[in-house]
């Protein structure tokens, strides 16, 4: 980057040139150093590589200005510069094979493949769904999918058994046809997948019965799927070689099983820690106490320090989830004690709170008739709780 030739000097305009001169500027140099025009150059290609940065970078009106800024430090942050983006065909027109000599250049696109060359399959996607605990303990499921195989009659070729693909003789079996169009340069080449194969560089004069010329046959396969220990909703499991079949013996594609995850009423999960609230009675906050809570690896007692306050969170260490990758590393659950005020208490309970309240600062006595007629409610889930919690 340090050697980098002003882009002004590279086009070879003044400072102030406007934007007519520059395009003139550019497409000067780059007919000149076109790569189809110098084929083999390499030096030829380098400098329509650098005219063509200079270009993109000099015709927008916003990067020109941080250029004139900053110079070339100012798209040196980043991945340097980009192509990609910048849309050539104002300059150049529509103009076959234009796009590849940006990505070849730029290194930003595909390039062009040998159609006889093994290439991998594609992937075949499936989901299963699991409940929350599945999740935390790992299980095993079973998905069905459709997988491609090589045709056993005509092992795969396509062609009626006794018989066997034809060269193509349009590409000559290469898959790929030059077109040559008038442009902009004069005469240009590009190169398309060919017509009358559609790129295989093979034509199956008879097609095979049992395939009808695929190469393949499809049927229904049931895979087990082991699901680790510490899945997360939304993961996916690779299992290799179960996709789509490769073509010109490359390898099969994978399977990827996305896993989703279903909540659970009681417990929200962070990466690998649990969250989860439970309420406990003023008394056990006051006195302290054991607590029976509920975890994923079944109920733990948790002994309740007295003068508890309500959103005190305890951490269970090591309750949480285990590692995708180690089921020994666990996260933590960390639980979240609220004190549950009674709601419904008879007159001896509202007489000892009373008596409690008159010894610990009386905040009754200014209110002359404190007490309500208990409201008849319905039994709530902060009823069953409290049953629940008196119970033990
Ligand atoms: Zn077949
Ligand atoms: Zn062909």
């Amino acid at each position: 980057m340090a050697d980098k030739r002003d882009y002004y000097e590279v086009l070879g305009v003044d400072r102030n040139a406007d934007e007519e001169a520059l395009k003139k500027a550019y497409r000067k140099l780059a007919k000149k150093y076109h790569p189809d025009m110098n084929p083999g150059d390499a030096a030829a290609a380098e400098k329509f590589k650098e005219a063509s940065e200079a270009y993109a970078i000099l015709s927008d009106p916003q990067k020109r200005q941080q250029y004139d800024q900053f110079g070339h430090a100012a798209f040196e942050q980043g991945a340097g510069f980009d192509a990609s983006g910048f849309d050539f065909s104002d300059i150049f027109g529509q103009m076959g094979g234009m796009g590849d000599i940006f990505s070849d250049l730029f290194g930003t696109g595909r390039r062009q493949r040998n159609p006889n060359a093994p290439m991998q399959g594609d992937n075949v996607r499936a989901r299963v769904s699991i409940s929350f605990a599945d999740a935390i303990s790992g299980c095993t499921r079973n998905v069905d999918v459709t997988l491609k195989e090589e045709c056993a009659t005509c092992h795969g070729t396509g062609a009626k058994p006794g018989t066997s693909p034809k060269i193509c003789p349009k590409c000559r079996g290469t898959g790929q046809v030059t077109i040559r169009q008038q442009s902009l340069f004069g005469m240009m080449q590009s190169t398309q997948p060919c017509p009358d194969c559609r790129g295989t560089g093979k034509i199956i004069e008879q097609r095979c019965p049992n395939c009808a010329g695929s190469g393949y046959t499809s049927s229904r396969k049931t895979i087990e799927v082991t699901i680790p220990a510490g899945i997360d909703d939304g993961q996916s499991i690779r299992i290799r070689g179960k996709g789509e079949p490769g073509r010109n013996k490359g390898p099969r594609g994978d399977l990827l099983v996305e896993v989703r995850v279903a909540s659970d009423p009681e417990f929200v999960r962070q990466d690998m820690d649990i969250f989860s609230n439970v309420e406990i009675s003023f008394a056990q906050a006051a006195l302290g106490g054991d607590l029976r809570i509920r975890t994923v690896d079944g109920d733990v007692i948790y002994t309740v320090r007295p003068g508890t306050q309500s959103g005190t969170r305890v951490r269970l260490k090591g309750k949480g989830v285990p590692s995708v990758r180690n089921k020994d590393v666990r996260g933590d659950h960390y639980v979240t004690l609220t004190i549950r005020t009674p709601t419904r208490l008879n007159e001896e309970a509202k007489e000892a709170l009373r008596h409690f309240d008159s010894l610990t600062g009386n905040s009754l006595g200014s209110v002359a008739d404190a007490e309500d007629e208990p409201k008849k409610k319905k039994k709530s889930f902060r009823e069953k709780m409290k049953k629940a919690f008196d119970g033990e």
